[in-house]
């Protein structure tokens, strides 16, 4: 009797020990992200074997935390990199138990990110009033707080499917001038896709905000869990809300050219441990994303964009202006009075408002 007593024992500390997560009951993911380790990228780090540990640790980078997957027996942080980030080595903190600390070194590249200069000649419309302002940092602490939400969640999607069909109109990390002056760089990917056009939840999740916003329009904020969180803005229409639970290709509302832009597309942002990075790392196939089979016209080449992105200076780049006819070419004569193909940044800095 007392042997089974003390088996029993054992076992219930053997449980308490390795805690009730396990790579069991810890959902393992069949495919990782791309790895780009670059200021807006991802670094993918192996941690440790599963059999060493039977629970995940607590991973942090910049103080934020960061998403684990058990992958092919591993432990494996995905480490969102933010644009901010200066080239060179960042410390990952990885802590597997109270006594238990380890760092990892993530080596971060620099890349030249091309750079947009626009020339607004309506300076109010790039200005925004006080009362604006107002709204605008309201706005903006809204949609940060959602961006960096962390829940936890054993399923986690490491696959997008593109949410609309479209060409890219801008990609993601452009750095941006308006009227000479520096604004945060384009932390999004837009699709150029006509008004209407469907917007489907790239991988399940369940949507944590939705507004109309003064720079992004009507959005809608979906969390996948481990501080993955993904945001839709310019939409013509919202067919969710908040707290509903999308499945992966599930219609959450339609292109449109809400906020602050003259054409219709559809501005994606991809956060992950609060850093907003470049959607394209979730496509194992990037063609997926950047080809876009419905179109009835030519895309314009990688080149052709190349150039309308680089051309300087830009009175009106048109990448968004034209989105619904992409085959015009990149560069269209300006129009007098409109307001070019432009947003403003998801999160202003505060530094940036007057
Ligand atoms: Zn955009």
């Amino acid at each position: 009797m007392r042997g089974r007593l003390k088996t029993l024992l054992a076992f219930i500390l053997t449980i308490c020990c390795y805690g009730l997560v396990s790579p069991t009951t810890f959902a393992a993911v069949e495919s990782l992200p791309r790895a780009e380790q670059v200021p807006g990228g991802l670094a993918i780090v192996r941690l440790d074997s599963t059999r060493h540990h039977r629970a995940p640790p607590l991973v942090h980078f910049e103080n934020e935390r960061v998403m684990v997957v058990a992958h092919e027996k591993e432990w494996v942080a995905i480490v969102g990199l933010p644009l901010y980030l200066e080239p060179g080595e960042h410390d990952l903190r990885v802590q597997w138990s109270p006594e238990n600390l380890k760092f990892h070194t993530i080596e971060v590249k620099n890349k030249e990110y091309e750079t947009q200069r626009l020339i607004i000649k309506d300076r109010h419309k790039v200005e925004p009033t006080e009362q604006d302002l107002v709204r605008i940092r309201k706005e903006s602490r809204k949609i940060n707080v959602a961006l960096r939400k962390w829940t936890e969640k054993i399923k986690v999607p490491t696959e997008f499917i593109k949410p609309a069909e479209g060409p890219l109109s801008s990609v993601f990390g452009l750095r941006r001038f308006f009227n000479d002056q520096p604004r945060k760089p384009h932390s999004g990917l837009d699709i150029a896709a006509a008004e209407g056009t469907p917007i489907r939840a790239p991988a399940e999740g369940t949507v944590i905000a939705t507004g109309d916003f003064f720079f992004n329009g009507n959005s809608v904020i979906l969390d996948h869990g481990q501080g993955l969180i993904s945001m839709y803005s310019h939409m013509s229409r919202i067919d969710v809300k908040e707290g509903d639970n999308v499945e992966t290709g599930q219609m959450i509302g339609a292109v449109g050219k809400t906020g602050r832009v003259t054409g219709a597309h559809l501005h994606w942002t991809v956060s992950l441990n609060n850093a907003r990075i470049d959607p394209s790392l979730f496509f194992p196939d990037v063609n997926v994303l950047t080809s876009s089979p419905g179109d009835r016209q030519p895309v314009p080449t990688e080149a052709e964009v190349a150039s309308a992105k680089t051309a300087e200076p830009v009175v009106n780049n048109g990448a968004i202006e034209r989105s619904a006819q992409p085959a015009e070419g990149p560069v269209s004569e300006p129009e007098d009075e409109t307001l070019p193909a432009m947003e403003e940044p998801d999160t202003p800095n505060e530094e940036m408002l007057p």
